[in-house]
């Protein structure tokens, strides 16, 4: 029987919990793809994740099948981040935030636009889930061209603040990939 496992992270919630809340273990498309195993450790500052209360958040990117980044931040370098980010810069994304954020969690529609994964499920896109310990407590999905939207509302610095910042904390990625397009912002908590 082991040698049958299901092929769709979704499927997996066969075993559906009784917990009230929005709580489900973390799918399987929110592993570790390059150490093929949930992420134990935090990307930036290698701690490890379930010592953290507040959670943490993984965001994976994909081009079609393909994973191109995968991060897990932990919430005080995800503020360290944000930290590094301009005033102005916040402004402009909180704005962008409250303008197009749709009421969606789940990767089946972008959280900020009308595209569905089928949709955007070819080209690139951005899952993302806020997590703590083994579960995932909220999730969205960000298409490629939202991801553009505020990669062009931001400002040249930011720009540059967050490029060195991944060359810091994520070296061998492409120069050119966006690994963090989207703040916290889009998911409530
Ligand atoms: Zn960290
Ligand atoms: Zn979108």
């Amino acid at each position: 029987m082991s040698d049958h496992e299901p092929d769709l992270p979704e499927d997996s919630g066969s075993n559906a919990s009784p917990d009230p809340s929005s709580r489900v273990v973390i799918p399987d498309v929110l592993h570790s793809f390059y150490e093929e195993r949930p992420f134990v450790s935090c990307t930036r500052c290698g701690e490890s994740l379930k010592d953290f209360a507040e959670g943490f958040r993984i965001s994976k990117s994909f081009k079609g099948d393909e994973v191109i980044l995968e991060s897990a931040m932990c919430m005080p370098c995800m503020a360290a981040m944000m930290d590094e980010t301009s005033d102005e810069s916040k402004l402009r994304l909180e704005e962008f935030h409250e303008k197009h954020y749709r009421d969606v969690s789940g990767f089946d529609e972008c959280a900020l636009c009308e595209n569905t994964l089928d949709q955007v499920k070819d080209d690139e896109f951005n899952l993302v889930g806020v997590c703590q310990g083994n579960d995932m407590l909220d999730s969205a999905l960000i298409c490629f061209d939202c991801q553009e939207a505020m990669n062009e509302i931001i400002s040249e610095e930011t720009r540059r603040t967050w490029e060195r910042f991944r060359q810091e904390n994520f070296p061998g990625v492409p120069s050119d990939f966006e690994p963090m397009p989207t703040r916290p912002a889009p998911i409530s908590f």
